[in-house]
């Protein structure tokens, strides 16, 4: 890493509008409801990880697509007011950005999305060798699944050029090829997704009369995940932490005791708070810490970007 990389974060990902509309409880296939709140905000695992590092004081470049047709310009405004720089986000003028459409019941918290992806379907390799430049200039280049995987291997072999640290955050879980893993330095996924690629069953607790021992499993996910020729496979265990693994150690990470009320985006927050943490030179142990940290506030205040913390509150 040459110096005049250091805190500079590279996110290859998505930038989506969510629409949420709140109701008593989801209507029932064919009924209108009549429902009690509704709010827009910026989201997409793309735009929530470039935002959560820059409120931790990452310098944040991104790559993307932005349909412009509608929102685009807000999605783009609202980056900008984080401090996240966007010279380098393609804008489309025809097309639309990623759209989440989501309806939460009040009654039990239980939703339903349906997720257009719009723009974010159409970023290209061809976009991320655009950018170049801005790839070369990154210490830490991330990237998350809600992107053609053409795109983020593109990004990942300009950064295995340039020195950069790669992070691939496997969500939601798709299949990986061979060629990708070998250019990926970290990663990171949910238990879930950790179990789907490693093709292991997937108990939960819930289903048992005896307790699953999440960590004995997380490790066998890990251990099958290492094969890959990844460096570091960290597994988010949400209330149980997270768990490091490289060929030499496993190292569990639990979590600092917080009152949790929305856990949502909190895989973001963290993948944000992880990132920041490498592209400041930190160990790994402490660069997890940093996500877990951010993470863990996050997790006690509502909302997803809303709920990311600022580098100060980490103290
Ligand atoms: P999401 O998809 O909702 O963004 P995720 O499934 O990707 O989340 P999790 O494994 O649930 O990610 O959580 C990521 C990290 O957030 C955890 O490793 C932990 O540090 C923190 N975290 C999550 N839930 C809690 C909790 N209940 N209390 C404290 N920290 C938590």
């Amino acid at each position: 890493m040459t110096k005049n990389k250091a805190g500079r974060v590279l996110v290859v990902g998505s930038i989506n509008m969510d629409m949420v509309a709140h109701a008593p409880r989801l209507p029932a296939p064919g009924e209108t409801l009549t429902g009690d709140a509704f709010v827009m905000a910026p989201g997409g695992k793309g735009g929530n990880q470039a935002v959560a590092a820059a409120r931790l004081k990452a310098e944040v470049d991104f790559v993307a697509r932005v349909g412009m047709r509608q929102y685009g310009g807000e999605l783009l405004q609202a980056l900008a007011a984080e401090g996240v720089a966007c010279d380098a986000v393609v804008r489309d003028a025809a097309a639309l950005p990623g759209i989440a459409v989501i309806m939460v019941g009040s009654s039990d918290g239980e939703n339903s999305i349906v997720y257009v992806p719009g723009s974010n379907a159409d970023l290209s390799a061809a976009d991320v060798q655009a950018a170049a430049a801005t790839v070369r200039a990154a210490a830490v280049v991330v990237a998350q699944l809600e992107v053609p995987l053409e795109a983020i291997q593109a990004a990942f072999e300009l950064a295995r050029k340039s020195g950069a640290v790669t992070v691939l955050n496997a969500a939601p879980a798709l299949a990986l090829p061979a060629g990708l893993l070998s250019l990926t330095d970290w990663l990171v996924l949910n238990e879930t997704e950790a179990h789907q690629l490693a093709g292991r069953p997937h108990v939960e607790t819930a289903d048992l009369a005896e307790p699953v021992d999440v960590l004995a499993q997380a490790r066998l996910a890990a251990a099958q995940l290492l094969q890959s020729g990844v460096k570091q496979v960290l597994i988010t265990l949400g209330a149980d932490g997270a768990l490091l693994c490289t060929n030499e150690a496993m190292q569990h990470f639990p979590v600092l005791p917080v009152r949790a009320i929305d856990t949502v985006g909190a895989g973001d927050t963290f993948v944000g708070g992880l990132v920041t943490g490498l592209a400041e030179g930190m160990t790994a142990a402490d660069a997890v810490r940093l996500g877990q940290a951010a993470a863990s506030i996050a997790v006690s205040r509502s909302g997803v970007q809303a709920a990311m913390p600022r580098r100060a509150e980490l103290a």
